[in-house]
This record gives C-alpha cells, structure tokens and sequence, in this order.
C-alpha cells in the first residue's frame, strides 16, 4: 500500500492518555509497519513534528483513524490563553505553561519505553530532564552521536538506517540512562506538581504564582544564584559540578537548567527575612543594575496580574530600596 492511497489505517489504536498528538502519528508509522514516522507528511502535507497541527491536518487525521476530531485535538496543548501574558495554555484538564516544548529535538525514557512503546507527553517539556518514574536523564541523543529527533521509524530507534530500511543502530531500550538523584531535579518536581495541582505544601514566596511565573522566578533566580560573583561555585559543587554550565532551557537533557531550577527553588523556599538578607547581599555584591532583569521581571508580573505576590513585593522592595536610600549602599563594592 503506498503512503498516498491510504483511505482508512490496517491497524488503529486509541490514544494513550499519556500520549502526544506527534506521538499517536509516529505509533502508528510502527503498528502499520511503515519505513517512517513522517508518512503524515505524504498524507496530509504537514511534516512531524508539529508543536501545534493545525485543524485542516487534524480533520484529515480524523478520518484517517475513524477518531472523532476532538479527541486528537485534545492531544495537544490549547492556543494560549487570552490573557497570553500570563504565558499559560490549557493541556489535558491542566494549566501549563506555553512556550516550553522541545521542538526538535526527541527526548526519551529507555525504560518507558521498555514498559510501554509510545512517546510520553512531558517529555516534550524543556524544563523535564530526568524522567520521573525511573529518575534516569532522559536521551537526547543515541549513542552513535546522532541527536534524536522525529526522522525515525520507531520510538526506540535512531534516524540511522541502511540503504534498505533496516536499522544499524543500537536499540535505545538497551541503552544505560545515567541515573539522577532525586534532590537535584526537586526543581522540576515541583513545577510537575503545580502543573498538576498538587496539594503540596507551597513555599510562602512561591505562593499566588501561577505555573508558568514559578517556572520563571526560579529558573532567573536560580541563574543568580548559580552566578559566580554570588557565590555560584560553591552551589555548583553541592551538585557535584566543578565547571559552572549553560542553564537556559533548550531542547536538550543537560543538567544545567535542571540545576538552576532547583537552586531557584531552594532559595525560594527560605522566609522572607532569609530571603531579604540575599537579596542585600547579592545588591551589594553586584550592584542595582545587575539586580535589574531580576526586578523588572517581577514588577511586570505584578503589574499583569494586578496583584503584588509576596515574592514581587519583596523583590521590589529590595530594589526599590537601593534607588531610594544610596545611604544604605555606603560601603557596598560597585556602587556609587
Ligand atoms: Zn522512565
Ligand atoms: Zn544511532
């Protein structure tokens, strides 16, 4: 059967309710025994991955696997939300926030993949890095050096294939995930869990911010914190880091961001007195206008929401009182 004439799938299977959309049309490349996921493409005229399949591909997919429309709409995250600046989008029954997804880049899980052969939706989210049920770092890349990405035709495998579609590359499933200790990923841990709406006891500073300014707050935070100027090496080390990292988000598994985030969230589980007296020692350390992305940051959220959150309040206390008092400056390196 060639990819062009397909009227109705040989084999359909529901969706998993962990699934992604992406995910659903790659399982089925495997359970037809197609030489690749990006069949969709001669199908529908749209490549895989897709952060978002737009209606018309999603209504051809509909018909193709005699689904009803809404139920692979629903294997997406939603259009953001009106009030975008909150920079949140509906996701299965949750708020999540928007903007965070791999797009490129396919991240997996060996040994989910050895339970279950299909692509789990919070691998998608650039700030998971460590799968949670198994607390191994999810694969980016196969061991042959190839990163991994949706030019494939299973889950387990590489883009790498022979000249007649037979894979020569290791099967991922086999491949030994480094395992990551649960206290450095605490920072994606929570972020799960508020995803989640999860009872968990909520640090004061933490509290009224929605998922995607939590998200925020401790990845700037912890970026401060990790600064080598605030003291950063000796919390690098804590992580068993000798050499500082890159630690903003991107499609990859680094631990860079992953630490930073769970920085961010150490700090901000301090009082806010503890937290104060950071906010002066790294004012004096170095000076207001470093200070300032930090700042202006949580004075634009507070401005969005309209409400002050005890962490904007405090932050822009800390910084309001640099501007206004030079005098409590006196003595601080870097001022002036
Ligand atoms: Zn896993
Ligand atoms: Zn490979």
């Amino acid at each position: 059967v060639e990819i062009e004439d397909i009227q109705r799938l040989h084999v359909v299977a529901r969706p998993f309710a962990d699934e992604t959309l992406n995910g659903l049309i790659g399982r089925h490349a495997m359970l037809n025994h197609w030489p690749r996921f990006g069949w969709i493409f001669q199908y529908s005229g749209y490549p895989l991955p897709q952060r978002r399949h737009l209606d018309t591909a999603i209504e051809k997919l509909s018909k193709l696997f005699g689904l009803p429309f809404g139920e692979l709409a629903a294997l997406q995250p939603g259009r953001p939300l009106a009030d975008f600046q909150h920079r949140l989008c509906e996701y299965k029954g949750r708020l999540i926030p928007d903007g965070y997804y791999a797009k490129s880049v396919r991240r997996v899980c060996p040994l989910c993949l050895v339970d279950s052969s299909h692509h789990r939706d919070i691998w998608d989210y650039q700030f998971v890095r460590v799968c949670p049920v198994h607390s191994v770092r999810l694969l980016d890349h196969c061991t042959c050096g190839k990163k991994l990405d949706w030019v494939t035709h299973a889950f387990h495998r590489c883009k790498q294939i022979s000249s007649d579609g037979k894979p020569i590359c290791i099967d991922l499933r086999t491949v030994e995930a480094p395992k990551v200790p649960r206290g450095q990923y605490a920072g994606q841990t929570v972020i799960l869990s508020l995803m989640g709406g999860a009872a968990e006891t909520i640090p004061p500073l933490l509290q009224g911010l929605d998922v995607a300014m939590a998200l925020n707050d401790m990845l700037v935070i912890g970026d401060y914190a990790l600064r080598s100027e605030l003291d950063g090496e000796r919390r690098w080390r804590a992580f068993g880091v000798e050499q500082p990292e890159l630690r903003y988000l991107d499609d990859g598994t680094g631990r860079g961001p992953e630490i930073a985030l769970t920085v961010g969230y150490q700090v901000l589980q301090s009082s806010t007195d503890e937290f104060r007296d950071l906010l002066a020692v790294w004012r004096h350390r170095i000076g207001l206008s470093a200070l300032a992305s930090l700042g202006s940051l949580q004075v634009m959220q507070a401005h969005q929401r309209g409400v002050e959150t005890l962490l904007s309040g405090e932050i822009a206390r800390g910084i309001r009182l640099s501007k206004l008092s030079p005098v409590a400056e006196s003595g601080g390196p870097g001022e002036g």
